[in-house]
């Protein structure tokens, strides 16, 4: 299933080129989902036996991704797939989820009765947890090592209110000295999963490329990979989720700096897709909104590393290299992460840090 709709994506994806290079447009779902009906009909016989909204919302995922691409500047158009990198599958209807099994209603040809009929079909699942709120629709995601993952989406927003600690924390990202530092002096070291991972890569990939390409034994060797790689997304993902846990424990408000994620990634490479400091943003965001903690993010220009933390003195000299550095008005010492933590809480707290 994932193959035709790998299929029907790229279908689509070359008429909407068309469409743009004739008229600078595109066209919407609006237009190809009736489009769609017509190809079921007619030349496109053999995807007629997928639910219609898992079609159609391969269309809408296409829509939106043009959206963007007219709307958001930096945004690239949608790309073709190859197959087997299409991964998902949505379903909104016509299914039926018990614990541990979920009913898929699927059509197929009856030959006596010369029509599609429906042809429900039930699957088991390990679940791992139960679910809050109802049932808004299914996605089913093949990851690259070929596990098969049920995502049952609710629509449930309820929160775990924490008792309130009295405490705010203002938190600088850092790639030298530490991944966050906090106001209080506190510096966390990021355990760079990826990095402790890295020899056993190279071995890896070492093994892929002695395989014959396409042979039994280069599949395996491509799932070996694969599967270090999901390794190292979840160990960095469940350490970000306790870090995040631990913050929203100790404090009521929580500030944080907006972070250039681009021009890091330029500057340093590897390392930042390592930290994924994006990541993490997002998680602790959704963290702050589920336990009731004050979130805030102070804007990219406000100024947080130069000036003096204890008497607002901005310090044009400050180099990156420097980690540590001594006021030229009142003398105080700072270190440079400290420093620009209390920064970003005051700025956040309301008045801005006085500039002399
Ligand atoms: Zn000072």
């Amino acid at each position: 299933m994932l193959d035709d709709l790998c299929d029907i994506h790229n279908h689509f994806l070359a008429l909407e080129n068309r469409y743009y290079r004739i008229y600078g447009k595109y066209a919407g779902r609006y237009r190809l989902q009736p489009h769609l009906t017509k190809l079921l009909k007619r030349t496109k016989k053999h995807w007629s036996w997928i639910p219609r909204d898992t079609l159609d919302a391969v269309i809408i995922r296409l829509h939106l991704a043009w959206e963007r691409f007219f709307n958001i500047a930096g945004t690239g158009k949608p790309k073709f797939k190859r197959k087997g990198r299409y991964r998902s599958a949505k379903f909104q209807s016509g299914y039926k989820i018990e614990d541990g099994r979920v009913r898929l209603s699927f059509k197929s040809w009856d030959v006596a009765l010369h029509r599609l009929k429906f042809d429900k079909r039930w699957f088991s699942f390990h679940q791992h947890r139960t679910w809050k709120g109802n049932v808004g629709y299914l996605q089913i995601l093949r990851d690259r090592v070929g596990t098969y993952w049920l995502y049952v989406v609710t629509d449930d927003t309820s929160q775990e209110v924490l008792p309130a600690t009295g405490e705010s924390v203002g938190a600088d990202f850092g790639m030298k000295d530490a991944f966050l530092t906090l106001n209080t002096g506190e510096k966390i070291q990021h355990p760079q999963f990826l990095k402790q991972s890295l020899e056993e890569l190279r071995k890896f990939n070492k093994a892929l490329s002695r395989k014959v390409k396409g042979s039994q034994n280069w599949w395996r060797a491509v799932y070996k990979l694969a599967r270090l790689y999901r390794k190292v997304v979840n160990q960095r993902r469940d350490w970000h989720w306790k870090l995040a846990t631990d913050l929203c424990r100790r404090f009521d408000l929580i500030a944080t700096e907006t972070l250039n994620l681009d021009g890091m990634k330029r500057l340093w490479g590897r390392k930042v897709s390592d930290l994924a400091f994006g990541e993490f943003l997002e998680i602790l965001k959704f963290k702050c909104f589920k336990h009731k903690r004050e979130f805030h993010q102070v804007g990219q220009w406000t100024a947080t590393t130069k000036p003096c933390s204890d008497c607002g003195h901005h310090n044009e000299n400050l180099t990156l290299s420097e980690r540590q550095w001594t006021c030229p008005e009142c003398g105080s010492h700072h270190d440079r992460d400290i420093n620009a933590a209390i920064n970003v809480l005051r700025a956040a707290c309301g008045p801005v840090v006085e500039t002399v």
